[in-house]
């Protein structure tokens, strides 16, 4: 069974960077599956662009090439590859100079006024000259639609400096900053969980919720990304853009429809409402790491300083932090963050933690009464849990135990879900801004990570070291412990 798909309407796609690893590894094969589904329409055209001298049918090879491999295990990927690699152009630009673009324009405008997406998969620092040529060029048009990747900016200012840019060029609502987390399919039934079932929204606040926790862990070092991330580190690269979306769309009110700026009013308000953590407040709410030599996936790996070649470096692999959403009802509900390279375990999930029985009326042969949790996994199996108290099925005493009600239907139903890639390229062709980040917001959630790095500028310690392989440096297991409660470990 597949997942129903509605075409879209025809477009050219121009990919800034279409050789780089973000175009070949996600881009491409996303658009690929979407057009094997029927979802884009035959006249559509792709274009790459970078500096690499070489021409169409060169372009067309190498991708074919990175795609041969996405398609190896499924026929229908194969048999729709050729095609696909038809309607892909390359161009050579180098968005830091005039030449080229005039011919680069003339090929776009060809086909009259369609909608085009300019997909900027390259560093930041080129955003600005791109979207200057882009207007310089007339290829601003009402139909034009711009995607931009993170990191956008390194502190509130410098993120001012780009969404200005791109400001310039395009109207709000053609810009479309990309936080991939939000295409996930688990973010989603996040949405359909809260807002489409009576259950959940009555308990849904401080006087049911205990705790959330969010944990994006993964398991990969640096891998080709050394000069970038040792420049942002864990806080910049992860929080301020993954986790803070999450969180949003656990804490936000429910909006009136689901509209794009209905949805982004609510997630705004959440993050101007996150309780400010600086100065001194960051030692005990903040915990920053760094890895040492240890074990990935059974192989010995070396710590971030020998990998990074240089050893003074004091950038975080990892964070820890309790959030606090100051409002009425979020008040005195613990958010805990994590996120960090060379963890124990892949796994991005959110954890909701309901809050004990008032009073319970078991023995305690029964066993202990365990409190309820909802788990939202987002990888790297898509899915949701409820853990729920039953009684151990069979004859004999009543014992209690704890055991997670499986609500992952997509698998149930053998659906293929479309990567978060893929659906979030779809709602760009659509217009849909739903899932993407509105500038206020970017600028919000700068303005609360802001103040957590200028103190630990201020800070003398180094981040506290943690062993490759472990699940981050123990004060951040102190972090949580300090508080009553344990990070969730998934026993099933
Ligand atoms: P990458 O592999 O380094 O690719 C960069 C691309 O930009 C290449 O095609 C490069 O080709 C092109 N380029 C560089 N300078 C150029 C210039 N002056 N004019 C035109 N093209 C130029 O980077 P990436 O990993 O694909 O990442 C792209 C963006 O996505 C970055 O902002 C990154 O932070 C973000 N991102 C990436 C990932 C990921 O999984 N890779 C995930 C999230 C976000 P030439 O050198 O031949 O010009």
């Amino acid at each position: 069974m597949t997942a129903k798909t509605l075409p879209v309407d025809t477009f050219d796609l121009v990919i800034f960077g279409g050789t780089g690893d973000l175009a070949l590894r996600k881009l491409l094969p996303g658009l690929l599956r979407r057009y094997a589904d029927g979802q884009i329409p035959e006249d559509s055209r792709i274009l790459g662009v970078a500096r690499d001298r070489q021409g169409d049918a060169e372009y067309r090879a190498k991708v074919g090439e990175a795609l041969a491999r996405v398609a190896a295990a499924d026929e229908t990927l194969q048999a729709r590859l050729p095609a696909f690699l038809d309607k892909l152009g390359y161009l050579a630009l180098d968005a830091t100079k005039d030449e080229g673009w005039d011919e680069f324009a003339t090929r776009l405008l060809a086909t009259g006024e369609r909608i085009r997406v300019f997909y900027l998969s390259t560093s930041p620092t080129l955003f600005v000259n791109i979207c200057d040529r882009l207007r310089a060029h007339g290829l601003n048009t009402g139909n034009a639609r711009v995607v931009i990747e993170k990191p956008i900016g390194h502190d509130s200012a410098s993120a001012a400096v780009i969404n200005d840019a791109v400001g310039g060029a395009f109207a709000e609502s053609q810009i479309f900053r990309i936080d991939h987390y939000l295409g996930k399919e688990t973010v989603q039934n996040l949405l359909a969980l809260r807002f489409a079932n009576i259950l959940f929204e009555p308990l849904w606040n401080a006087s049911r919720i205990d705790h959330v926790q969010i944990t994006v862990a993964e398991t990969v070092g640096l891998e080709k990304r050394a000069g970038y991330y040792d420049t942002s580190g864990a806080l910049r690269d992860m929080v301020q853009n993954h986790l803070l979306q999450l969180l949003c769309m656990v804490a936000m009110e429910p909006p009136a429809a689901l509209q794009a700026d209905a949805v982004r009013d609510e997630k705004l308000k959440v993050l101007r409402s996150l309780k400010p953590i600086r100065g001194e407040d960051v030692a005990h709410l903040s915990v920053r790491g760094q890895y040492r030599a240890g074990a990935s996936s059974g192989a010995a790996v070396p710590g971030y300083l020998e990998e990074l070649g240089k050893p003074d470096s004091r950038t975080e692999t990892f964070v820890a932090l309790k959030a606090e959403v100051d409002n009425w009802r979020w008040a005195g509900v613990p958010f805990y963050l994590r996120t960090g390279k060379r963890l124990a375990e892949r796994v991005s999930e959110i954890v909701i933690a309901f809050k004990q029985i008032p009073h319970s009326i078991f023995d305690d042969s029964a066993g202990p009464v365990m409190g309820n949790k909802l788990v939202l996994r987002l990888q790297p199996d898509e899915g949701v849990k409820l853990w729920l108290m039953i009684k151990d099925p069979g004859p004999g005493g009543l014992r209690l135990q704890h055991v997670p009600l499986d609500m992952s239907f997509a698998e149930a139903f053998g659906v293929h879900q479309p990567e978060a890639y893929e659906r979030l390229l779809m709602d760009v062709v659509r217009g849909n801004q739903t899932l993407f980040m509105r500038r206020d917001e970017v600028e919000a959630a700068w303005a609360w990570i802001d103040p957590i790095l200028s103190a630990w500028d201020n800070l003398r310690d180094a981040p506290k070291p943690y062993t490759a392989g472990s699940w981050g440096p123990s004060a951040a297991v102190a972090l949580v412990e300090r508080d009553g409660r344990t990070w969730h470990e998934d026993t099933v």
